[in-house]
């Protein structure tokens, strides 16, 4: 279906599969993307013959994180005339498109499962975080390096929920990217398959849960999200999104720019932390 840019739809059985289709540019996530994305997430939700979502991505990587291209004219410019940034505005704006979406997408009452392979860079854990189920290729690794940028990881710290406090700070101090075997062995993905098999695997998943009655799996989820609720889950989220702002605050008050890096320095660094890592390995 041709209605959206740069994410597609479509049905099978009972299941919705939502595709980010921006593989020339890793599937980065612009305004509008996230905007078609939650019309995606919301259709879905409403359809009544869809039992579980599924979240995947077309071409080699599943998402390089947030745009970061201020040339790109389907993401929004929170720039004033003289190019400098204010805290408020952006504040609001990630609010509801950094934050707000992911926190949206997390209480849908449906299952809902990645697909995911190549790399997850950043932003792309806003995407990984809410989902309830995911499931990786052997080539898929998993990284927020934002420290480069003077910022203590993305919007939406699922991490130290989901990979436990020490490796949360593993993966934020190092810059490094977990592999899609150490994800398994953290109980972060639930399998790991050929990259040729990911699709196949995740969509035979989500046929054998889609089948389960609805408002059981509804109320099966409500369930484990409600023990973490109960746990502070929602009010540490909410209160490390407010730190990651005075990451931009302090950028802003350094640079005028909300992060102390820009594009081109983001590329350079995730470059040397890989070769980091490949000359460890060799
Ligand atoms: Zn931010």
């Amino acid at each position: 279906m041709g209605e959206h840019k740069y994410v597609q739809y479509e049905i099978d059985g009972r299941v919705a599969a939502i595709t980010l289709d921006r593989a020339d540019k890793a599937n980065s996530q612009n305004e509008r993307m996230l905007d078609e994305l939650d019309a995606c997430f919301d259709r879905a939700e409403r359809d009544d013959d869809v039992g579980v979502i599924v979240l995947r991505a077309n071409g080699k990587h599943f998402s390089a994180g947030h745009d970061l291209n201020t040339g790109d004219p389907d993401q929004v410019s929170l720039a004033e005339p003289d190019g400098r940034y204010q805290l408020h505005k952006m504040y609001r704006w990630e609010a509801k498109k950094y934050f707000g979406y992911s926190w949206k997408w997390r209480n849908i009452p449906k299952p809902t499962i990645a697909a995911v392979q190549g790399r997850c860079i950043a932003g792309a854990l806003n995407l990984l975080w809410p989902m309830d189920l995911i499931v990786a290729s052997e080539d898929a690794r998993f990284e927020d390096p934002v420290v480069m940028m003077a910022i203590g990881g993305v919007e939406y710290h699922g991490h130290t929920w989901e990979l436990g406090a020490r490796r949360a700070k593993d993966m934020l101090f190092t810059q490094r990217a977990f592999t899609a075997a150490e994800a398994l062995q953290f109980g972060l993905v639930r399998s790991v398959h050929p990259r040729e098999q990911l699709w196949e695997e995740t969509m035979e998943l989500a046929h054998h849960i889609s089948q389960h009655n609805a408002f059981g799996l509804a109320q099966a989820k409500r369930a484990v999200n409600q023990t973490l609720d109960v746990q502070g889950y929602y009010a540490a989220l909410q209160s490390v999104f407010d730190i990651h702002h005075t990451g931009h605050g302090n950028a802003m008050s350094i640079t005028g720019f909300p992060i102390l890096m820009r594009l081109e320095g983001m590329k350079e660094g995730l470059k040397a932390n890989e070769a980091r890592e490949a000359a460890k390995k060799a």
